[in-house]
């Protein structure tokens, strides 16, 4: 089977910029971030989507979204966090379980990614901001 980019991820054939890491879950920032700290969580095994993942290691995702959600919300002064998660191979952007945690802002709009002016730019948001909130979890 063709490794998916999440694989990649996992296995550091891709560069990452991750906030959180634990036996059986990676989290890091999303390259396309609606705001700011935008993270994605996915299990280190590969799974499809939420009818093949293992109860136990997709438990421990939620576990993860919760400390991310309340490091967002702390951090970045947010009215409200999302987690979004998606299944089904037309659906997902991915074909690996993984799930979306970013905060809301009432009059925010949710597409930051389209701010940046280039690449130096979406870099440098990236390393300051996983950095700050991989930091903050540490303290949790
Ligand atoms: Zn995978």
């Amino acid at each position: 089977m063709k490794k998916d980019s999440f694989c990649k991820i996992v296995n550091r054939e891709i560069i990452s910029f991750p906030v959180y890491e634990d036996d059986d879950v990676l989290a890091f920032l999303d390259i396309e971030p609606k705001t700011t700290g935008h993270t994605i969580i996915v299990t280190k095994k590969h799974f499809n989507d939420i009818e093949s993942v293992e109860p136990e290691i997709g438990g421990g995702i939620f576990t993860v979204a919760q400390k991310i959600s309340k490091t967002l919300k702390d951090l970045f002064e947010y009215d409200g966090v999302v987690l979004l998660q998606i299944n089904g191979e037309k659906v997902q952007d991915v074909r690996h379980f993984h799930m979306h945690v970013y905060g809301e802002n009432l009059n925010q709009k949710n597409n930051l990614y389209k701010s940046f002016k280039d690449e130096k730019e979406r870099k440098d948001y990236m390393s300051k901001v996983s950095q700050k909130i991989k930091e903050s979890i540490a303290k949790l």
